[in-house]
């Protein structure tokens, strides 16, 4: 007899909690993610945690010359030197301690993390973080109306923190949830924490 119960419930993706890559041992994959507090970034591959400084210098320099094809992100971080840019970097772009690998087995850098480094930090707007849900790009605006829907505010709350009218946060809302494929307030937000917009 087919198992109604805990096998499919186990099946579905967003009841499994998977582990950062690189974490076990044996996994040569590297993960980069950063402290918050300390704005510090780490790498874990094959089980062991190093900090940036430790990495292999090649896989660092990789790390350099994404943000150096990325204008605005060298405007944002040019008074910095380089060691402490590309960390900063790193911080801003790779900081998700999430299962896809930042630098797959082979040493490749892959694409950016979703991920949220601070609130209105300067990197929303760098050409190189494109903050998703279900691969849609949401711009930093519908980023920002969006992670303020998932809170306890109420609408006039919202629309009077973004300085708009109550009928331009229904215009926003309307667009954020046909973007998101969801119907009300709680299906966006768990769409932003499925996505790891919010935590
Ligand atoms: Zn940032």
């Amino acid at each position: 007899m087919e198992n109604k119960g805990t096998i499919k419930d186990f099946n579905n993706p967003n009841l499994i909690h998977r582990l950062p890559a690189g974490m076990l041992k044996g996994d040569f994959s590297t993960e980069l993610f950063s402290d918050r507090s300390t704005k510090k970034v780490y790498a874990v591959t094959n089980g062991t945690t190093v900090s940036f400084d430790e990495i292999d210098p090649v896989l660092r320099a990789q790390v350099f010359e994404r943000l150096l094809k990325d204008e605005k992100a060298l405007e944002s971080l040019k008074h910095l030197n380089q060691k402490e840019a590309t960390e900063h970097y790193a911080f801003c772009v790779f900081g998700a301690a999430d299962s896809t690998a930042d630098f797959c087995a082979d040493g490749i850098l892959q694409e950016a993390d979703n991920f949220i480094c601070s609130d209105n930090c300067i990197c929303l707007h760098w050409n190189s973080k494109k903050m998703k849900i279900d691969g849609e790009v949401l711009t930093p605006r519908q980023l920002e109306v969006a992670r303020l829907l998932a809170t306890d505010l109420c609408d006039k709350q919202i629309a009077d923190q973004l300085n708009i009218s109550l009928s331009t946060l229904d215009t926003h809302k309307k667009n954020l949830f046909e973007k998101c494929n969801v119907s009300s307030k709680t299906g966006l937000a768990i769409k932003l924490i499925d996505n790891k917009i919010i935590q």
